[in-house]
């Protein structure tokens, strides 16, 4: 098959012969008799989407694109307003952004597989915590406005202050202050924009400010945060990790919380998005801060091991109650930012740092000898510049010279430098604002222009991590190292159920590096993305087509971001009906914890759904809870087919009760690649979906983002739909929810290669394979295991869950043993206790081909046999494979002392891989590292 063969043969895994078999061993004679039975017959769509696009093979695509992006245009942006230009470190870009090993792995909640990224968001952190000089930082946020309203949720819970206001400068990045009020609305907490160098009001439970704010000025804040604090308020500062590394930082002046967007350290502009936003805070807020952690701890030999810590700050432990829904952050962008200041080290981010900073002040310097005024004293790379009514002459002449510059009002234009700038660069702006076309244009010489206050005198990076890896001999090797350490999609299935780990082609992947998509600033004049802009209409009316929806929004950067701006559109179609009371949100006890903690983001209440022993949803509840809560009944929330992985038989019934009562459904389009070309959401009654782009949609998961979460909705929620202040976008009125117009706009050209290569036909077969793949594993492990949950027929949707609870008496085994013992057979755990507790849920996706779903149930069946020989006390309840698992080389050449053999602990079935792969830790202790909490790098000395 070349290039120009159809692309659906390579990404759905069983070949034709090889889904007969299985379909044999199910007793079906064909595909569509088997989904004829499995997919319920009034959801059963057959208009075959038939407004998708033909199909293209991967070679047409990737020239439809390129056409595409051929009509973006790469302007030199120094716009900056929180998004810089970088140079991307070749060695990271290739080993890293396009290296499969790092971009198709899983969150790391299974820290013996994920020891390389948990470093690699370790040396994150470390430097978070390091620039910002504070003592705790998340593994990151998905933008700067989304980590400033988790800030100001984080300082609401932690203030002392009996108010319910939060101040805002009003030199804020402008995208920042929109995404706060939005974030504020239905949380009760009242925002106030205004200067916050004049009089603050008497009341307040915290203060955001930036520094430098977004006209590049630097202020010393020093006596209002003496103010702030006399309050017992708490000082929130969004910063920019470049100038910290000669300004002084934030936590040496009293913040409480820092907060910003790592980008500008070698993340491409990618149009917005993905970037990893960061959050650092003081010790005592940690158990409050929202989304994920690394710390260390120890493994079961006492050896320091990473893995998350924290967990039950969580949203999938506490829901409504959790302090975010953040769920996919942005881990790769993280992962690329750390690597990033490892490759530079302290004394290269500084000497970038003080390029960028001199470079400025003789723009400065030389634009004042043109009789230019710069408005403020002190900045670090960003000019504010009054020039009056040459404001419109000089932004016509950057552009012409192939540049945008910020126009902050009518007299105003700003400049922010970058790691990209050049004493040439700052010549030609020169001649831009002067009008000059000589060439012989004099540059100032370079001042250091800080004043005493700001001036940096701490050390940072001082970690070996920062020091080792300045060679790229070294560093190629480092990565290599770490994703070594890792178990990822491009070694083994990764079967987590509600995940939808599927293949992320290299077709899909490649346009994610081509400079017209990645050098593109999200606040460009329009007409420079007109290749973006087409493709995204393209990709809405797909998913569109796709869903039955009328209307879609991109700009939600993740699953549960989605359900935020879901509900908010639900929420504000009431206000426009005179119905704000409506403020109840039924939600069933299986639903991801997600969806309650969103509703409550949304200022709604949850009242929880009980599901009937099938695990379906009761519907007599539900309806008794509907007529219960009828005059407030703002939406409910479900999952289809539903998180046990069924098709429940009455969803058409359900919505049609909610609508009875008044209230709208929100449908969580995470398992919908159980449906695509089979059913459609929009059609058989839900009015609001959100997608995960990076499950259903081929966007790799990287490690825990980034993700991409659109919402699509009915005609009438449309109006609702994510609007931008920066960026005005045509029909959409609703609340911004991220920083950026069109979110995380790179990564949107995965789905469209995805959508576009596979065609109606080959999505639709794609689901249909899926959910063979799932009644295949279900099938061989029945008898041996219980499957829980399956419809009348017997039969499960695209995922099936697997009961291991019986061990635990019979042999004293959780579920923990088995995600552990899996990865001796050399795979990747499904998911843990997610719907039900104690149980394991496999999702294989149609990407797996049968010799390796019988490689997983083969593993499975053989561990069932290793549990019998400790039923029947050949093995010890403390000493077996199992609780021992998972075994590493030092076990290996270490003492042996087990009451089995070598050959059994990590080559227990034949026709392993003889390139087998082995973590390099063993069991990690979760309770230790929540005890001994450490979040930065360990000084070398402790590792001895
Ligand atoms: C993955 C998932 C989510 C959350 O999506 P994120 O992108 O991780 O925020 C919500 N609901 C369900 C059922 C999911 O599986």
């Amino acid at each position: 098959m070349s290039a120009f063969a159809p692309f659906v043969a390579r990404h759905i895994g069983p070949s034709p012969a090889e889904q007969e078999k299985m379909l044999k061993l199910l007793g079906f004679s064909s595909l569509d008799a088997f989904i004829d039975e499995v997919v319920p017959s009034d959801i059963r769509r057959k208009d075959g989407m038939a407004k998708l696009p033909a199909p293209l093979n991967e070679a047409d695509a990737l020239a439809a694109l390129r056409k595409l992006a051929d009509k973006n245009k790469v302007f030199r942006s120094l716009i900056g307003q929180g998004y810089y230009g970088t140079v991307v470190p070749p060695v990271i870009l290739r080993n890293v952004l396009e290296n499969p090993g790092w971009y198709t792995s899983y969150t790391p909640y299974q820290p013996e597989i994920s020891q390389g990224r948990l470093e690699a968001l370790l040396n994150f952190q470390t430097m978070v915590c390091d620039l910002t000089a504070m003592d705790i930082a998340n593994a990151s946020l998905l933008d700067e406005a989304t980590a400033a309203a988790e800030a100001m949720a984080l300082a609401h819970r932690q203030s002392k202050a009996k108010s319910n206001v939060f101040l805002v400068d009003q030199r804020v990045h402008p995208q920042t202050i929109d995404v706060l009020l939005t974030r504020a609305g239905y949380q009760g907490i009242e925002i106030s924009v205004l200067d916050c160098s004049g009089e603050l009001p008497d009341d307040y439970f915290g203060i955001l400010v930036q520094y430098p704010d977004t006209h590049g000025h630097v202020a010393d804040y020093r006596e209002l945060v003496e103010k702030v604090h006399g309050k017992d308020a708490v000082v929130v500062v969004a910063t920019d990790l470049l100038a910290l590394t000669i300004l002084t930082p934030p936590g040496e002046w009293g913040a409480d919380i820092v907060v910003g967007n790592s980008q500008r350290f070698g993340v491409p502009l990618g149009f917005g998005g993905p970037h990893a936003a960061f959050m650092s805070t003081r010790d005592s807020f940690k158990r409050s801060m929202p989304g994920r952690l690394v710390g260390i701890s120890q493994d079961s030999h006492g050896k320091p091991a990473y893995r998350l810590a924290l967990q039950t700050r969580e949203q999938h432990i506490r829901r409504e109650k959790a302090t975010s829904n953040l769920c996919t952050a942005q881990a790769l962008l993280a992962i690329m930012s750390g690597l990033y200041a490892a490759w530079h080290g302290a004394e290269g981010l500084r000497d970038i740092g003080v390029r960028v900073h001199q470079l400025t002040t003789q723009l400065a310097l030389s634009l004042e000898k043109h009789h230019f005024k710069f408005t403020y004293e002190h900045f670090f790379d960003t000019l504010h510049i009054d020039v009056g009514s040459r404001a419109d002459t000089i932004m016509q002449r950057a552009l012409e010279a192939g540049y945008n510059l910020r126009r902050i009002d009518a007299n105003c234009i700003g400049i922010s430098l970058d790691e990209q700038s050049t004493e040439a660069e700052v010549k030609l702006l020169i001649a831009i604002f002067s009008g000059r076309t000589d060439d012989d244009i004099k540059l100032e010489k370079p001042q250091a222009m800080l004043p005493a206050f700001a001036v940096r005198r701490s050390t940072y990076l001082t970690h070996p991590v920062f020091k080792q890896y300045r060679s790229e001999t070294a560093m190629m090797r480092y990565l290599r190292k770490l994703s070594d350490w890792d178990l990822a999609l491009d070694r083994t299935m990764i079967p987590l159920g509600s995940c939808t780990m599927k293949l992320n082609a290299a077709s899909e992947m490649m346009p994610v590096t081509w400079t017209q998509f990645t050098d593109i600033h999200p606040f460009a004049p329009l007409d420079q993305s007109e290749g973006y802009r087409e493709m995204f209409g393209q990709l809405e009316a797909m998913l569109c087509e796709v869903t039955g929806y009328d209307a879609a929004s991109l700009q939600p950067n993740s699953g549960a971001s989605g359900e935020y701006a879901g509900l908010l559109t639900i929420r504000a179609y009431h206000d426009s009906r005179g119905d704000s009371h409506r403020d109840i949100c039924l939600i069933p006890q299986s639903a991801h914890g997600t969806n309650p903690a969103s509703a409550a983001m949304a200022g709604m209440q949850v009242v929880v759904v009980a599901c009937d022993e099938d695990g379906d949803i009761d519907i007599a509840d539900l309806l008794a809870k509907a007529e219960e809560h009828k005059d407030r009944l703002a939406a409910v929330m479900v999952t289809y087919p539903s998180t046990h992985g069924i098709f429940e038989r009455n969803i058409r019934e359900l919505c049609a009760i909610i609508h009875g009562y008044g209230g709208q459904v929100y449908l969580d389009g995470a398992n919908l690649n159980a449906q695509v070309g089979l059913a459609a959401p929009g059609h058989y009654g839900s009015d609001v979906s959100h997608l995960n782009l990076h499950k259903t949609f081929a966007i790799p998961h990287g490690g825990g983002g980034p993700g991409v979460g659109p919402i699509v909705v009915k005609e009438h929620l449309k109006p609702f739909l994510p609007g931008h202040s920066v960026v005005p976008l045509e029909h959409r009125g609703g609340m911004t929810v991220s920083a950026a117009p069109w979110g995380s706009a790179l990564v949107n050209v995965i789905p469209w290669m995805y959508i576009r290569m596979m065609g109606a036909k080959g999505l639709e077969q794609a689901s249909a394979v899926a959910i063979l793949n799932a009644n295949y594993i279900a099938a061989r492990l029945k008898g041996t295991y219980e499957v829980l949950y399956s419809d009348a027929g017997g039969h499960v949707a695209h995922e099936c869950i697997i009961d291991v609870r019986p061990f635990k008496d019979s042999a004293g085994i959780s579920v923990d043993d088995f995600a552990k013992r899996l990865m001796d057979y050399g795979f990747h755990a499904p998911t843990m206790s997610f719907p039900v507790p104690g149980t394991l849920m496999v999702e294989p996706t149609e990407s797996e081909d049968l010799g390796e779903l019988d490689r997983f149930c083969d593993a499975m069946l053989a561990i069932r046999e290793e549990i019998r020989r400790v039923e029947n006390g050949e093995w010890t309840h403390e000493d077996n494979p199992l609780v021992n698992a998972p075994h590493t080389m030092a076990d290996l050449t270490g003492d042996w002392n087990h009451c089995y053999d070598r050959k059994t602990a990590v080559y227990p079935v034949e026709g392993m891989n003889p390139s087998k792969y082995m973590t390099p830790v063993n069991r990690v202790d979760n309770v230790y590292g929540d005890r001994h909490l450490i979040c930065t790098c360990p000084s070398p000395l402790d590792y001895q």
